[in-house]
């Protein structure tokens, strides 16, 4: 973090790309420190409103609950009628208003020291009744505090549309729920590149940083930021020539961006004429209308566990059905492959209670949770399968670790088959079942498991992290996270071959399939069908459509030849950018080392 006067800049994870330039609404569950900083002349208006507008937001928000008070609460009403007067009195308001102009202070700090003035003159009253009062005054107070702040309230639900979020952390269920908000783009303290904040910005296509350390303590509901999602940095408070300069570079974004997507439905084929195919992947139903219209070769990754978060029941086997047939019928000849709940590690749902796990990444999660909990599953296999009379439909399951799960999985899906033809219902013929590799146990045994897989889906983010002991989501590690490293590449090629072999096909649908300067490599080592998120797939074609693979294989031998993960680095950075320099890729991809 640098300083300068109140601005501050913070360089983090930039995890999706693109510029925002909004007001910041701050979402922190947790108690949370004042923020203090001293303000110029200039600042004092800036400041003054944004203590107005808290102090209208607190205003509704306790006439709201007044109103929803019930006959015969007169006392409450009293209370809260007093609370709103308290909001207006000069004592609170104008003593604020002095401060942030005569001592030039944030209004947060201006209103913590009026409210320690005010509550210590209650404190001196002699009447027991009066002194009592200074409970009041904090509790009112303190609601104006949380507005500035963005804080305490279960404010998810206050955040305006047209604001960047910035908190201590998102869970999945908070973006999930955001996706509603129109947001302009996140900052986060904690996070990497593949945690599933990072993975719920980018399908947003919302600019977000994340690894941010404190940022969540240095930014007040209101204030000014920008968001450069591109090179992961965050300016808070900027100056008036930074938000121009930033104008500048999200229209020339904007512009660059268009370019290339004007030739999105163009084949993605290579110099030497190679067809890549190139799917997206999504994370709602919605999405994949959207992904098709994006240049998407189908979808190459539906991650349905987001079907199960935000709401108090689960989606019974007719939801789902629904939810999977809209994926399928958008898709059309290309299809969708649709992968079974992968719930657990960071993927809590409210309808289940989990058990507390002290590792939850290698706990009962994906696979291991359904084959756990079979009645869940089967309702989930059976929409499936009922889904597959609409299109053509793979279905893929997460967290393979070994042949018993494969033929656990096929066995209860066989069963689903033989009810549902019992009851006369539609289905495909038969329906493809591909594993997930993404464990090192996977990966070790491809060659067993692909004799009885239909298809390989290379789930790299969470390969890399249970490769290289790196939790995907920790910003402190984030600098370990190296998709180049040289063991990452080896069990790469090692998944391939297998597949080949086999004669099945094999993807790649982790964060690696959609940065360009990763796809020579993977060119190199043989694949040919990447999914990622849909932002990415007109750049991902157009990359494409720019290397020949042999060139790829050329460079995948000479990086195979190196040691260490920041040589293969600094190899694949000088190559790759001879070999994309027509595209002018820099403002739309981050660095190859994982942005740290
Ligand atoms: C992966 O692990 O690479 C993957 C695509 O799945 P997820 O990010 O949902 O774990
Ligand atoms: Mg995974």
């Amino acid at each position: 973090m640098s300083r300068r006067a109140n601005r501050l800049v913070f360089e983090g994870i930039g995890v999706s790309p693109g510029y925002a330039i909004g007001r910041a609404h701050r979402v922190d569950r947790s108690r949370v420190k004042v923020p203090k900083y001293r303000i110029d002349d200039a600042e004092i208006p800036a400041q003054l409103d944004r203590f107005e507008a808290a102090l209208t937001a607190s205003e509704s928000q306790i006439g709201e609950i007044r109103d929803t008070l019930t006959q015969g609460s007169s006392d409450h009403e009293m209370i809260l009628d007093m609370h709103l007067m308290m909001l207006r009195d000069a004592m609170l308001v104008d003593a604020t208003q002095d401060a942030i102009r005569s001592d030039r202070i944030n209004a947060e700090w201006a209103l913590g020291k009026v409210m320690r003035t005010v509550k210590q003159m209650f404190a001196n009253i002699e009447d027991e009744y009066f002194r009592e009062r200074r409970t009041d005054v904090e509790f009112v107070g303190r609601r104006v505090l949380r507005n500035l702040m963005g804080t305490g309230q279960p404010n998810l639900s206050l955040v305006r549309p047209g604001s960047i979020v910035v908190a201590h952390d998102l869970s999945p269920a908070d973006t999930a729920f955001l996706t509603e908000k129109a947001i302009l783009g996140f900052a986060t303290d904690v996070g990497g590149k593949t945690s599933h904040t990072a993975i719920m910005a980018r399908s947003l296509e919302l600019p977000a940083v994340v690894g941010l350390d404190d940022i969540s303590q240095h930014v007040g509901t209101g204030d000014t930021l920008v968001i450069d999602g591109t090179h992961g940095r965050v300016i808070v408070r900027p100056t008036g020539e930074e938000i121009a300069r930033y104008q500048r570079w999200q229209h020339r974004y904007a512009t660059h961006l268009a370019k290339i997507t004007a030739v999105r439905h163009t084949p993605a084929d290579t110099l030497d004429g190679v067809p890549i195919h190139v799917a997206a992947n999504i994370e709602r139903p919605d999405e994949a209308q959207s992904a098709m219209e994006a240049g998407a070769d189908g979808v190459g990754l539906y991650r349905t566990e987001y079907l199960y978060m935000n709401r108090a029941t689960l989606p019974d086997e007719e939801e789902q059905y629904a939810a999977y047939r809209t994926v399928v019928e958008a898709t059309g000849e290309a299809g969708a492959t649709i992968r079974t709940l992968d719930l657990g590690g960071d993927k809590l749902i409210e309808p289940i209670k989990q058990n507390r796990e002290l590792n939850p990444v290698m706990g009962l999660r994906a696979v291991r949770y359904c084959l756990h909990e079979p009645v869940l599953f089967k309702a989930q296999l059976r929409a499936l399968l009922r889904a597959s009379a609409h299109g053509n439909l793979r279905i893929l399951v997460p967290l393979i670790s070994g042949l018993v799960e494969v033929r656990a999985v096929r066995a209860l899906l066989e069963s689903c088959r033989t009810e549902l033809a019992a009851e006369g219902v539609a289905m495909a013929d038969s329906v493809p079942l591909g594993a997930m590799i993404e464990l090192p146990s996977a990966a070790a045994i491809a060659d067993l498991l692909a004799r009885e897989c239909d298809f390989f889906a290379i789930g790299t983010n969470d390969l890399i992290q249970y490769m290289l002991a790196v939790d995907r989501g920790n910003e402190h590690v984030a600098h370990l996270y190296r998709p180049l490293h040289p063991a990452v590449l080896r069990v790469l090629a090692s998944i391939v071959t297998a597949a080949n072999t086999a004669g099945i096909a094999v993807s790649l649908c982790g964060q690696m399939a959609s940065e360009p300067g990763y796809l020579p490599v993977l060119l190199g080592l043989g694949l040919t069908r990447l999914s990622m998120n849909t932002t990415s797939v007109a750049v991902l074609k157009s990359a494409a459509r720019a290397v020949s693979v042999i060139d790829c294989a050329t460079l995948f031998a000479e990086i195979s030849a190196l040691d260490t993960a920041p040589a293969i680095e600094a190899c694949v950075g000088l190559r790759v950018g001879e070999m994309l320099k027509e595209l002018d890729l820099d403002d739309l991809v981050a660095p190859l080392d994982g942005g740290d």
